[in-house]
């Protein structure tokens, strides 16, 4: 399913299998979870360089082939994220931030991703799937896990914790926050009872719309829609020295504000991309914690229909696409 100019739908369309190149691997995609990331990028709010392109960076599939090898027969499960290649030798990625590399490039936006039935991703930047989970149940901790981790490790010790937008990465990280003893207050669209009832669900000690006040302040929060007035509706709920941890790829204009607001030694920051330390670092705890993931499956051809659902809010968890 491949993306071809912005506004379009993916379009089906077949092509040869890749090959895979040295350090590479060919990989038959089994599952693949779609992100908001893929929305920005269909609508051209993330710019794709070089299209047509094939999207989709929240892949689970079996090797097929090493690049450097004739087919192995050797059916190893991967992950393939977004970080897709770093040059591992900038002043990021010699000090650990490799997922702030100026020359990074990230699954289904540089190199072709997983809404199809093959792939080919660099060794070094896959992730060996726990033999708990099902190729469907992985996915969205490939993406949705992985940014929500590394988003809740910038709230550091915070005890109560506001998500804003409960979708496929809030519903991973509230049972990893419960399993540590912290609270996890949940805002959804205002009436989404839908999504309240899912947050409690899972584990959150109070749900209620985005516009409510919650019922105590809030050491972090962390905003996993991609709208800029929940900046300052989240800082109106933040306690002293607490922080606000944008976590989408692309957010809306932020409105202006007060400064009494972030006074008090508040922060506001974003969280971009993933190091492979956070993705082995998440891989570890989740099936100890353990976390369950609640996904919706389209067949590869209707993965504009689960682009769709995602968009509109129709999902409860992660949808996932399986050719
Ligand atoms: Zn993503
Ligand atoms: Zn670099």
């Amino acid at each position: 399913m491949v993306f071809e100019e912005v506004g379009k739908p993916l379009r089906a369309v077949e092509r040869p299998i890749p090959r895979p190149g040295p350090g590479q691997l060919l990989v038959r995609v089994h599952a693949c979870a779609v992100c908001r990331t893929d929305l920005h990028l269909l609508d051209g709010e993330v710019e794709i360089a070089n299209p047509p392109r094939i999207l989709g960076h929240q892949i689970v599939g079996t090797v097929e082939q090493w690049g450097e090898k004739a087919p192995a027969g050797d059916a190893r499960r991967v992950g393939v994220p977004w970080l897709g290649w770093a040059d591992g030798t900038c002043e990021y990625c010699t000090s650990g931030r490799e997922n702030l590399c100026p020359n990074a490039r990230f699954t289904g936006r540089d190199i072709d991703g997983g809404f199809a039935e093959y792939t080919v991703a660099d060794e070094r930047y896959c992730f060996q799937i726990p033999p708990s989970y099902s190729d469907e149940q992985a996915t969205p901790l490939m993406c949705a896990g992985l940014i929500g981790y590394r988003a809740l490790r910038m709230c550091g010790e915070a005890r109560t914790l506001g998500f804003y937008g409960f979708g496929d990465s809030a519903h991973i990280l509230v049972q990893i926050c419960r399993s540590q003893g912290r609270s996890v207050y949940a805002f959804t669209r205002p009436g989404d009872e839908e999504a309240q009832a899912f947050a409690l669900e899972l584990g959150a000690v109070w749900a209620g719309g985005s516009e409510e006040s919650p019922p105590a302040q809030l050491d972090a929060a962390i905003i996993f829609a991609p709208v800029g007035s929940l900046v300052p509706a989240a800082l109106r709920a933040l306690a002293p020295g607490g922080t606000v941890v944008c976590a989408g790829i692309h957010m809306s204009q932020i409105p202006a504000f007060p400064y009494e607001i972030l006074w008090m030694e508040r922060a506001v920051r974003s969280v971009a991309n993933l190091t492979r330390e956070d993705g082995n670092e998440l891989l570890a705890l989740a099936p100890g914690v353990p976390v369950s993931t609640r996904v919706s499956t389209y067949p590869l051809e209707d993965a504009n229909r689960a682009l769709e659902d995602l968009r509109a809010g129709r999902l409860t968890g992660a949808a996932v696409i399986v050719p």
